[in-house]
């Protein structure tokens, strides 16, 4: 059962806020395009995450001098955090060829054999988005993980034989948002498991510095920091915002982008200065004014506010919760009084319109 968005009934007013497309965080077409540009294809690039990254080294380093491929690796964190770029840089440093795949479309064991098969040693298989792969697929995919072998059905009915094929010993790097949704005979085949965190205004900064060169736009230190600082600590959606400015600041501003111009750019789109939009705060408003801050479920709000519960978990609280706007407690969700503060809710100061 696939949770749908609520309709709203015939005459409900209600404002239906929905997630602005320059902080949405999956990947869109034209992130893919850019991504070839603007995607580090080595560590010396990689900003942040650098407990991960040196732990990531040592284990390379550590293979490599036993002349071994690498152990299957699980990445997870929020989307757009730099999974994917990741497991390419670790495909290059193992001097291995990276191949990709996605986990929703491998619906049977089938759509994995010729892939598998074609394995070097060595070679890096990426699944991303791994906790929505099917039963079946996740089931066939266990031996491969840890014999370098898989039992494959020939045949149907009486003529149905199975039969053993042998695999090289390839690295299969997992990417996931929701590792609790993993379960624990996968997770458990992983031998080196990493977390991504979100990335600090500086590292986004220094993302944004180094994009803007690449794509050859002029941006200041200040503009920099104002896109780094509106981007909920993501790269991909650092990367988007610059892209954003960069049209606005061609039209308006001779190409150069400075921290006015970034602002006024962003707030054209509805973006505030922490990067929330306008479905985060018709969600904190709805916890403050209908439910007087919480605490309160998160079907009450989903209704409140007419999104998907799945939409509001995945992708509206993690951030929330980073801020500091958001509690998740056994009885429900609570916002802070920073959370009133940044809308103008705290009853002292006058409403704010972004
Ligand atoms: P994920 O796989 O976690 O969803 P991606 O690896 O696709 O995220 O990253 C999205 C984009 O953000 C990349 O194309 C890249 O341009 C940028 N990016 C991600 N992480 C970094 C980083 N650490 N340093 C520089 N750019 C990054």
């Amino acid at each position: 059962m696939s949770p749908r968005k609520p309709v709203a009934a015939a005459g409900d007013e209600r404002e239906q806020p929905e997630r602005h497309p320059l902080v949405a965080p999956s990947e869109t077409v034209e992130d893919q395009i850019i991504t070839v540009t603007l995607r580090p294809t080595g560590f010396e690039h990689y900003v942040g995450q650098s407990g991960v990254v040196e732990n990531l080294k040592i284990s390379i380093e550590a293979a490599r001098g036993r002349g071994e491929p690498l152990d299957h690796i699980l990445l997870h964190g929020p989307p757009g955090l730099g999974k994917t770029t990741l497991a390419n840089i670790v495909a290059r440093e193992m001097a291995s060829t990276f191949h990709q795949v996605s986990g929703p479309t491998l619906e049977r064991p089938g759509d994995l054999v010729g892939i598998l098969t074609n394995l070097a040693r060595g070679d890096v298989l990426f699944v991303d988005e791994i906790h929505r792969l099917s039963h079946v697929v996740e089931e066939f995919l266990y031996p491969a993980m840890e014999d370098f072998a898989i039992d494959f059905m020939v045949d149907r009915g009486a003529y149905a034989k199975t039969i053993k094929i042998s695999l090289k010993h390839f690295t299969l790097i997992g990417a996931t948002t929701r590792a609790g949704l993993l379960t624990a005979p996968l997770r458990e085949r992983f031998g080196i498991v990493h977390h991504f965190d979100y990335y600090t205004a500086e590292d986004l900064q220094r993302i944004v510095e180094h994009s803007a060169g690449v794509l050859g736009v002029h941006v200041r230190t200040d503009g920099a920091a104002e896109i780094a600082g509106r981007a909920r600590g993501t790269p991909r959606i650092a990367n988007r915002l610059l892209r954003r400015v960069r049209d606005y600041a061609q039209v308006k501003a001779d190409g150069i982008i400075d921290r006015e111009v970034a602002r006024a750019a962003l707030a054209l789109e509805g973006i505030d200065e922490l990067g929330l939009d306008a479905l985060d705060r018709a969600f904190l408003r709805a916890l403050i004014v209908q439910y007087n801050g919480g605490p309160v479920g998160i079907s009450a709000l989903a209704a409140s506010v007419n999104e998907e519960e799945g939409t509001l978990t995945d992708v509206v609280e993690p951030f929330l919760i980073q801020v500091g706007f958001l509690a998740r407690t056994a009885a429900g969700r609570r916002a802070t009084p920073k959370a009133r503060a940044h809308l103008g809710l705290a009853g002292n100061e006058p409403p704010r319109l972004l």
